[in-house]
């Protein structure tokens, strides 16, 4: 067997990665290598038996501490490689009708498109586009993942319906201005040593509208816009994650002048999910088998975002064995197509045995031979060896 390389080298992590450092290297290292996504690769298949040894041992505290300090001979590396894993699954192919359309854009973060209302805009009676609204919500994965529709209270401004946002208490109320005659620009006269210097400026008393209202409307006090507070709904697109924004389009400060509405930019925080992770578009999740499922193989029953589905693990499915479930993952956001979902197997040993349990697995174990334990055998072969100095 050829020399094993260091599982940290193997995982692309430094020696002091956390533990979630590790689990993302492994997510990433075993994706790349997975035998699904490289059928016939034998090196591949290799690699992703190592990756997967290499992630047993640090993910677990205790076996990453004996591997700090004895190396591999610390730690026993009986670990089955996820290539029994290929085979049959659910018809792919899996449709998805993307929503995307409700909305205008999808950032992962900073709002894109126009500066905020109220900026750039020389003429005073011209359009001006309504503010931005910050909002957030938070999501459960499965929301997030599948996309849902919410109620999310706002409170925006709105054009005043009493005065329709002329900001006047009736037509008469508006007056052309006095001081400018309706131009907006003041002629200022100024005396110089050098001369009489003649320019404009805009007008301080109507602020170059050329208009002044004499009886402002009572509901608005004048602005032509009221805020309101309000129950809207929204669309969540499918695939949003936790962190990231998305722009309802038209839903923040109505404009002025006629101008258009702002955008309502919603920050998404998704809670954690008991069964359920998520690595970009692919969800993750362990089922626990008993080991006699695993001698033996079995269908088992998988959750996955869409409902449960049926999968049979082959016979003799070691732990840490992970397959892959193609098409299964989280619809891309605005986009078409989805990730995938990564079952990996756990074994649990029984606990709490019955004298007649006992009794039978004392008899298989007597039973049993180095046949049965391929991977223990050549660990103890290997730490012989190796005591024996002829590695
Ligand atoms: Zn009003
Ligand atoms: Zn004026």
């Amino acid at each position: 067997m050829p020399e094993k390389r260091d599982y940290y080298e193997v995982l692309g992590v430094e020696k002091g990665a956390s533990e979630d450092e590790i689990k993302k290297a492994y997510r990433k290292v075993a994706k790349k290598y997975h035998p699904d996504l490289n059928p016939g690769d034998k090196e591949a298949e290799a690699k992703f038996k190592e990756v997967g040894e290499a992630y047993e041992v640090l993910s677990d505290p205790g076996k990453r501490a004996r591997y700090d300090q004895f190396g591999h001979a610390g730690v026993d590396p009986s670990y089955g490689g996820g290539a029994g894993g290929a085979g049959a699954y659910g018809a792919g192919g899996f449709g998805f009708d993307d929503l995307g359309d409700i909305f205008d854009s999808f950032f992962g973060g900073g709002f894109g498109g126009f500066g905020g209302g109220g900026g750039g805009s020389r003429n005073p009676n011209g359009p001006v586009r309504g503010g931005d609204l910050r909002s957030s919500i938070v999501l459960s994965f499965l929301e997030a993942a599948k996309g849902c529709v919410k109620q999310l209270k706002i409170s925006r401004l709105e054009t005043c319906k009493t005065c329709s946002g002329s900001g006047a208490k009736n037509p008469d109320a508006i007056q052309t201005c006095p001081d400018c005659h309706g131009s907006g620009q003041v002629r200022v006269t100024q005396r110089t040593p050098f001369g009489v210097i003649n320019s404009t400026r805009t007008c301080s008393k109507c602020s170059g509208k050329g208009k002044i209202i004499s009886d402002p409307c009572q509901a608005c006090n004048g602005l032509g816009r009221v805020r309101v507070n309000k129950t809207i709904e929204v669309n969540i697109p499918a695939g949003i994650d936790d962190g990231q924004t998305f722009a309802v389009s038209g839903q923040g400060d109505m404009g002025v002048n006629g101008g258009p509405a702002g955008n309502l930019n919603v920050t998404v925080s998704v809670r954690p999910d008991p069964i359920f992770d998520r690595d970009g578009f692919d969800v993750w999740c362990e089922i626990p088998v008993t080991f006699t499922q695993a001698v033996f193989g079995d269908e088992v029953v998988v959750p996955t975002i869409d409902g449960k589905v049926k999968y049979n693990i082959h016979e003799g499915t070691q732990p840490g064995t992970t397959f892959r479930l193609k098409n299964k993952g989280i619809p891309l956001l605005g986009g078409r197509g989805r990730g995938d979902q990564y079952v990996k197997v756990t074994i649990e040993v029984p606990k709490n045995l019955s004298a007649k349990q006992k009794e039978l697995l004392k008899e298989f174990e007597g039973a049993s031979s180095d046949k049965n334990y391929e991977k223990r055998k050549g660990f103890f072969d290997k730490l012989k060896d190796a005591w024996e100095g002829k590695s």
